[in-house]
């Protein structure tokens, strides 16, 4: 009998941080994990309820309105200690946008107030004056040579810190700031990055990347090598 393999998901505010269909990482993630045998379950967990590091594979986190935000912004630091603990074990986190700016030190919106962030990535985000990076944006990663697709819609400006480096280097598009090349972030685990889409409906191998990291990682003593064959090269 082929052993059963379960994949638990924490959908981080989900119910309010939600861009452009965000939720759709998470349907994507389900989606090739039943074509790898593999249960995936989800569930949000919002203001005033308890993410306990122990319980997840996974963290999704998507993009949000400043408004939005600034109300999760609080809520997060009651988690802080367990999303660190859930990171330093290597847990798998994506990170969109707003959930990008939260996991940094802080992020300045568009009226100018500080929000703050949880400051478990060295990262943080600055404001720019009555502009916005809006369009579609290319990237590629130094490391895999992986081409990635997406679309952004940012005020903030990002710069990354200690230990973190770029999900891509941007060939078409703002990124991070506009200015250093940089796209997104990667440190240990946790892919940080201001592309929508979903952006791994639009990129499916990052979510195959996602999956195996989490099975093994939930699985240390288990072979996963029929899993990595699965083929992601279908485009929507
Ligand atoms: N409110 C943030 C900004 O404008 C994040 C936007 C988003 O998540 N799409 O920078």
């Amino acid at each position: 009998m082929t052993k059963e393999y379960t994949l638990h998901i924490a959908h981080l505010y989900g119910d309010l941080m939600n861009t452009y269909g965000d939720l759709g990482n998470i349907l994507v993630l389900k989606y090739y994990g039943k074509k790898m045998g593999i249960n995936v379950e989800s569930q949000v967990v919002s203001l005033d309820e308890d993410f306990k590091s122990d319980d997840y594979d996974i963290a999704v986190f998507g993009g949000g309105q400043d408004f939005e935000q600034s109300i999760v912004s609080k809520d997060f630091q009651t988690k802080k200690d367990e999303i660190k603990k859930f990171i330093d074990s290597d847990g798998c986190l994506l990170a969109i946008c707003g959930g990008y700016q939260l996991l940094g030190k802080y992020y300045i919106d568009a009226e100018g107030n500080k929000i703050p962030g949880i400051g478990v990535l060295d990262h943080y985000t600055e404001q720019q004056h009555d502009n916005r990076f809006i369009g579609d944006i290319k990237i590629k990663n130094k490391e895999t040579g992986e081409v990635y697709h997406g679309f952004e819609n940012h005020q903030g400006v990002t710069y990354t810190g200690n230990g973190e480096r770029p999900l891509g280097d941007v060939e078409q598009g703002y990124g991070n700031n506009g200015a250093d090349n940089a796209e997104g972030a990667i440190f240990k685990n946790v892919y940080c990055t201001y592309f929508h889409g979903p952006i791994l409906a639009r990129n499916n191998i990052i979510a195959k990347h996602i999956l195996i990291k989490a099975l093994k990682r939930r699985y240390p003593n288990d072979d996963f090598s029929e899993q990595e064959q699965i083929d992601v090269s279908e485009s929507y």
